[in-house]
């Protein structure tokens, strides 16, 4: 009993060793980071993506044709994590700590040996963005010969770099109908963002902000939601009627 007794003794003290040594880094953590912000050394993920999309607009070189990825930088898969699902979809006005796309998908071939095709997208606007991995990733062998009927559900509509480039793949390519749903509308008081929304709308994109249901639809069919339906949040209809009519708005 006794060389028990110390055993477990010994396993607890162990274990507040542990803890302390996480809590230690965890502080170094945040000490360094705070030393880095303070010196202005490490930009947000949202100005940066930002920046990225003023020059990829202004040097106007806008490829059809997407341009090699290094792989890493987007995570593809079947169904969602439900707890990101939650906090990535969450049609909050100010989208704070949300610095990735996520990208729900659904391709419609109709009769041909593919059929239907699903998953989704996860990026971080550091890299590539989740919208232009999907020409490339999902379908990689476009075949003009076919008719593409694609819906996305986005957790926020797409940066005006991605959204000229869906334009572009839309006029270019006739047999791609594209419809998106947003959760929420991506810096949306930008003028050039309010001009890439209206090029994707012209260029044929129907686009939506999410209402309710479809955050219901999206959770029942992207996410891995151990059978159990999603518990709308508080605010969402309303949230969903002040990005309904800001879009209206910017479309009209
Ligand atoms: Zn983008």
């Amino acid at each position: 009993m006794a060389d028990k007794g110390n055993s477990l003794t010994r396993r607890k003290e162990r274990k507040e060793e542990v803890s302390a040594e996480l809590t230690k880094d965890v502080q170094k953590m945040k000490d360094e980071g705070e030393r880095a912000a303070d010196n202005g050394e490490v930009p947000s993920a949202e100005a940066a993506a930002s920046d990225a999309a003023v020059a990829s607009s202004q040097d106007g070189d806008l490829q059809v044709e997407p341009m090699e990825l290094p792989p890493f930088e987007i995570i593809q898969g079947d169904r969602i994590d439900p707890f990101a699902f939650k906090f990535q979809f969450k049609n909050v006005e100010y989208s704070s700590g949300r610095n990735k796309t996520f990208l729900c998908y659904l391709v419609d071939l109709g009769n041909t040996a593919d059929g239907l095709l699903k998953g989704y997208l996860e990026d971080e606007h550091m890299g590539s963005h989740a919208e232009e991995a999907f020409f490339i990733q999902c379908i990689p062998n476009y075949d003009p010969s076919l008719r593409y009927t694609i819906t996305w559900y986005v957790s926020s509509s797409p940066c005006s770099a991605c959204a000229a480039k869906i334009a572009e793949v839309l006029k270019a390519r006739k047999n791609i109908k594209l419809s998106i749903f947003a959760a929420r509308l991506f810096e949306w008081e930008e003028t050039e963002i309010q001009a890439g929304l209206k090029a994707m709308h012209d260029a044929g994109c129907k686009l939506r902000v999410m209402k309710p249901l479809d955050f219901s639809y999206t959770w029942d069919t992207f996410v891995e939601n151990e059978e159990e339906p999603l518990n709308l949040w508080e605010d969402c209809k309303e949230n969903y009627e002040y990005y309904q009519e800001k879009l209206a708005d910017i479309l009209q």
